[in-house]
């Protein structure tokens, strides 16, 4: 191939991309970024405080995180004394998150070696409050988390490699993430792409 038509056909094969990317756009359909999916660390002691005062708990947030997640949704998760894990789902409008002493948990967790087994509603009665007080005067785990439990990472998964797991180090406080099995994975960054709290986020340098 000559230079002339070795440039027209460059030329040609970026106009052909570049339809091939309008039409699937035009349908809808947004083509995502790829990498090596990775779980972030979890919330910190300057991300966010716990207080329960007599009206209520109160989660206070620093300005990083109200900067990153003002008009989105977090997850405050307290354990019972069977191991279940139980979650409010808030929405963050300012630096203080409010959970009254009635409302109820969002959901109920319970795991099976580690891994999530089964999301429901809440099978007891207890308020968030009640759960919450007595895992911290129990010492079990509580915190703040991103996971959401929508699972969308789940399935978005073309391979199959994603399951939700308790995150039982220290740092983690019991929170949920995605654990993703790297040898099935092919890095089409679907599940970064789907989260919607950027707990799962892409690696471009592997
Ligand atoms: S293959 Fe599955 S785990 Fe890997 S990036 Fe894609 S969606 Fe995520």
């Amino acid at each position: 191939m000559d230079s002339k038509n070795f440039t027209l056909f460059i030329v040609l094969v970026i106009v052909m991309v570049a339809v091939v990317t309008l039409n699937l756009q035009g349908h809808g359909i947004v083509i995502g970024e790829q990498g090596r999916p990775i779980i972030r660390e979890p919330f910190t002691a300057e991300d966010y405080s716990i207080s329960i005062e007599a009206d209520g708990i109160r989660v206070s947030l620093s300005d990083e995180v109200l900067e990153e997640y003002k008009g989105n949704y977090l997850s405050v998760h307290a354990y019972d004394s069977d191991d279940a894990y139980f979650a409010i789902f808030k929405r963050i409008t300012g630096k203080e998150i409010e959970i009254t002493v009635d409302e109820i948990p969002s959901f109920q967790v319970t795991f099976k070696e580690n891994k999530v087994a089964n999301i429901d509603k809440p099978e007891r009665a207890d308020t968030f409050y009640q759960i919450l007080k007595d895992a911290i005067n129990q010492s079990r785990d509580y915190g703040l988390g991103r996971c959401l439990l929508g699972r969308q990472c789940i399935q978005s998964c073309p391979v199959n490699a994603i399951k939700l797991i308790r995150d039982d180090t220290k740092e983690g406080k019991g929170r949920i993430i995605p654990e993703i099995e790297y040898t099935k994975c092919i890095l089409d960054g679907k599940c970064a792409n789907v989260c919607p709290t950027h707990l799962t986020v892409l690696d471009k340098t592997k």
